[in-house]
């Protein structure tokens, strides 16, 4: 995975103009927003981006089958 990737892009708040195009993928909803993965993608909450006007832009993201649809989830998964 390349450094610059995002392990999950609905953990923090994006600058659009600095995303990957394989980050842009997820944000569209047409890869996992976790893993990247394009299988069985369901509905994953949203991330966010940057808005020029300083507030954020949400995006309706998806996940796959192996990630959780909330990252809240996944620490509760660890425990
Ligand atoms: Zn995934």
């Amino acid at each position: 995975m390349a450094p610059d990737t995002p392990t999950d892009l609905r953990t923090e708040v994006h600058d659009l103009i600095a995303l990957t195009p394989e980050t842009r993928l997820r944000l569209a909803g047409l890869a996992c927003a976790r893993c990247g993965s394009t299988e069985s993608l369901r509905p994953g909450g949203h991330a966010y981006t940057h808005s020029p006007d300083g507030g954020r832009l949400g995006w309706t993201v998806k996940v796959c089958a192996n990630c959780p649809v909330h990252p809240s989830q996944e620490s509760e998964l660890r425990s």
